[in-house]
């Protein structure tokens, strides 16, 4: 009986087996193209550089001979360092990605309890889109953040997923805000994150050179940090800001060594000014910072925002006219958004795209010298640090093209890194991408046939055929295995086939289009060629056989060892 049923099971692996080995089915699907016009995009943010005060330096001026100098850039409000980078890693505004500061109020629930002490909401569970981060991510792009303030962890959106996440150690961030800290010590922040930028960079070049896509973002926090210790018109405020431009002329000097330039776009900006403030001038000296004086007789709760500027959250909302008639009595404020529409406003926080459920009823943005809950010597928050600077680097930049005053936003960045990396630009980034700045408009089109190829002799012949158009006369590449196969100058539209011979394995085609030396477009695709192993019938019957044959000689050794083992017991 038990012979009879070994006999049947080995027939059927038998079966089975012979099957597997006479036939092994292929899983690839068709590898997809990208077009690219480059392969390393990175965001500089030198946080809290007032554009009034480092437009005069030396080391900030020398940076428009890498690109295009925006002399019209503006944040979002409130102009402060969480919304500000929220905006620059979402592509828009804070209605759109919900975070409005490091941490805030749910509005209508405030005016639904009975607590006068709302609860807060973090930067984390205001998130309400997408982040560039996430977007890298999910399309294969190496991700690095590397920043000086741990709440900047928002710019990697929901996921909270990078491929490489440095913070400033917090021995070097400590005391920031003492205007006596050595200018040393402030120095070496910023140095820090320069260093771990420049130690990111060399170890992703060479995967960067063999076709791999890397987004790099950086704040250097020491002048922000500076500013608000010792105010934007001291002497350790300039030399900080000198300090921060003269590592980033360091980090290009760096790229280039890399061999990496002709292929980076390099956004360098601030996420907000910096204004000066008198400490004397400050509205809410009392433990209690979150009521507001001139609001007296209206129950309400304020967020501080950056110094400048706060959110005022009203208990009950129908409060809304007799607090901003308040405010403007007050003769303290220099622009007030109002959740709905008042006429003696500047407008309504739609209109500055601030109506996300974390927005106060009102926000309020303060005169000069003013600021409520801190006594420092310079702060941000209002409209009068809304002006940034903005640099866009790179050598992919149309070298014809140094400055522009065309009026550009910091939600500009996120969609025109997309649009470089050949990324999707998702719905809710609703900045405009400033791609009519890169080198000659390019259209390209690679197609391989056959891409899968099931070899029956040691190698078979595919055709790469890529076709489209340039703007300007160039020159077309065509690599496998980053082995050149053929150049030709093409202009206008144009079609080139190359026939190759493929081995077995893996093979990598990138075609890339140079004008002037600069690379102006590029698409990677793969051929994969596999040789099938089987051994034609009947051998496979007899191969199988012998296989079941060991395998069925071997039970009496396995039931011996299992006897011996019941002996000991
Ligand atoms: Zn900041």
């Amino acid at each position: 009986m038990r012979l009879k049923i070994v006999r049947k099971t080995s027939l059927l692996i038998l079966l089975v087996l012979s099957y597997v080995l006479y036939y092994v089915p292929l899983t690839f699907t068709e590898p997809q193209h990208s077009i690219c016009l480059g392969r390393l995009a990175l965001i500089i943010v030198v946080d809290g550089a007032e554009i009034s005060i480092v437009n005069g330096l030396e080391e900030f001026n020398l940076l428009k001979n890498y690109g295009i100098y925006f002399s019209n850039a503006y944040t979002v409000l409130p102009s402060a360092t969480t919304p500000a980078h929220t905006a620059l890693a979402y592509g828009t505004y804070p209605n759109v990605s919900g975070v409005v500061y490091t941490y805030a109020v749910d509005r209508e629930e405030y005016h639904v309890t009975k607590e006068d002490i709302p609860k807060t909401v973090s930067w984390y569970d205001q998130i309400m889109s997408e982040s560039i981060v996430e977007v890298a991510r999910e399309n294969g792009v190496l991700t690095a953040l590397i920043v000086g303030k741990e709440k900047l962890k928002v710019m990697m959106g929901l996921n909270q997923v990078a491929d490489v996440l440095k913070i400033l150690p917090s021995e070097l961030a400590y005391g920031v805000y003492d205007p006596n800290l050595p200018i040393e010590a402030r120095y070496r922040q910023d140095e820090w994150i320069i260093n771990e930028t420049i130690s990111v960079i060399r170890s992703w070049s060479e995967l960067i050179h063999s076709g791999e896509y890397a987004l790099v973002i950086v704040n250097l926090p020491a002048l922000d940090w500076t500013g608000h210790a010792c105010g934007p018109e001291s002497e350790e405020y300039y030399l900080v800001a000198r300090h921060a431009f003269q590592q980033v002329l360091s980090l290009v000097d760096i790229i280039k060594a890399e061999g990496l330039w002709n292929n980076t776009l390099m956004f360098v900006l601030a996420d907000h000014g910096m204004s000066d403030t008198k400490p004397s001038k400050m509205l809410l000296p009392s433990k209690d910072k979150h009521h507001w004086g001139v609001l007296t007789g209206i129950r309400h709760y304020l967020i501080d925002t950056g110094g400048t500027a706060a959110f005022i959250y009203l208990k009950d909302k129908r409060d809304l006219e007799k607090a901003v008639k308040l405010i403007l009595k007050s003769n303290l404020a220099d622009a007030i958004y109002s959740i709905s529409p008042i006429n003696s406003v500047n407008g309504t926080l739609e209109d500055v795209g601030l109506n996300s459920p974390f927005a106060g009823d009102i926000f309020v943005s303060l005169k000069n010298g003013y600021q409520f809950s801190y006594p420092n010597e310079g702060a941000h928050g209002g409209v009068s640090t809304q002006k940034i600077f903005m640099f866009m680097l790179g050598g992919v930049i149309s070298s014809k093209l140094t400055y522009s005053n065309e009026i550009v936003s910091i939600v500009d960045v996120a969609p025109t890194i997309c649009e470089f990396l050949g990324l999707p630009i998702p719905e809710s980034f609703k900045g405009k991408t400033l791609n009519y700045f890169f080198a000659p408009k390019v259209s390209l089109k690679v197609s391989i046939s056959p891409s899968v190829i099931e070899l029956t002799d040691s190698y078979a012949e595919s055709t790469i055929l890529v076709n489209g158009s340039v703007e300007v006369p160039s020159k077309l590449y065509i690599y496998v295995d980053e082995e050149e196969i053929k150049s030709s100058d093409i202009s206008g539209e144009f079609s080139e086939t190359v026939s190759i011979k493929v081995e077995e394995g893996e093979h990598t085609v990138l075609v890339k289009i140079l004008s002037d030396g600069k690379v102006i477009g590029g698409a990677t695709s793969k051929i994969f060629a596999v040789k099938i192993r089987y051994l034609p019938l009947p051998w496979n019957l007899i191969y199988a056989s012998i296989v079941i044959g060991v395998l069925i000689s071997l039970i009496p050794l396995v039931l011996l060892i299992i006897n011996m083992k019941r002996k000991k017991l």
